[in-house]
């Protein structure tokens, strides 16, 4: 007992010589490789090229959408969309869902995977919108992160898609791309979600992620980046960049 109280007195002088932990924080986020003016010339570009960039998840409402997002975890958005076809013209409100029962929805999404799985969280998640929010979708992410099989990065497209909210869903593309062009370095999705919400001047913050899953899946693409069809090809300081002069800045379709 003595020896413990010894030993953390000393602990505690010796702590009094460091600087107190200050609490709250903000952890560092690693600089981008990039001055305000050339991210500013990378997204102004991305918005010539996209001036209205859209999810390709096929919702109807807020409620559709979040099923949707929510479907798409480890699958496609074009495989998400074959099934939704018919399980949103079936039921495109919480109480139209439930209505169609756990077994019909795990019907419709059956060639999606972890569709067991899914079918119960789209059920359970109607079920909580109708007792806790009036079979609304709420429009606030600790609300939303609250619902069955919905994370934060569900509920930041959600957030931004139905709600117009200037959040930054960091999937697979934009991890990638955020690192591979040093724009908002980060080890951890969270930590590149908190840069790239840095770094991003303000009135492209609320498309920004799309034209950053749009740019990842098309032109930066994992394996290879098409580096020839890149329009900031000349701004890139990637070491993975193979070409120094930008595609074209026309409007895509
Ligand atoms: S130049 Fe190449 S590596 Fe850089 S952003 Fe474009 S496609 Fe990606």
């Amino acid at each position: 007992m003595e020896k413990a109280k010894s030993k953390s007195a000393a602990a505690s002088k010796k702590g009094a010589s460091k600087k107190p932990k200050k609490r709250g924080i903000r952890k560092r986020l690693a600089r981008s490789a990039y001055s305000q003016d050339e991210v500013g010339e990378i997204f102004r570009r991305f918005s010539v090229q996209r001036p209205e960039p859209k999810g390709e998840l096929e919702h109807i409402n807020a409620y559709t959408l979040l099923v949707a997002v929510l479907l798409s975890a480890q699958a496609t958005d074009a495989g998400v969309n074959k099934a939704t076809r018919a399980l949103f013209a079936a039921a495109d409100t919480p109480q139209k869902m439930l209505g169609l029962g756990e077994d019909r929805v795990r019907e419709h999404i059956r060639t999606i995977g972890l569709y067991r799985n899914k079918a119960k969280n789209v059920i359970l998640l109607s079920r909580v919108l109708i007792e806790e929010h009036g079979g609304a979708v709420p429009a606030d992410r600790d609300a939303l992160v609250k619902l069955p099989g919905v994370g934060r990065k569900t509920a930041n497209v959600v957030l931004n898609m139905a709600f117009g909210q200037p959040t930054m869903a960091v999937d697979t593309h934009i991890f990638r791309i955020a690192n591979r062009m040093g724009l908002a370095p980060g080890k951890t999705v969270n930590d590149v979600e908190q840069n790239l919400l840095r770094v991003i001047p303000e009135p492209y913050l609320l498309h920004g992620h799309h034209w950053l899953i749009l740019h990842g899946r098309y032109v930066c693409k994992a394996r290879k980046p098409d580096c020839q069809a890149c329009v900031v090809a000349d701004i890139c300081k990637s070491k993975e960049k193979s070409c120094d002069i930008p595609a074209a800045l026309v409007p895509l379709d």
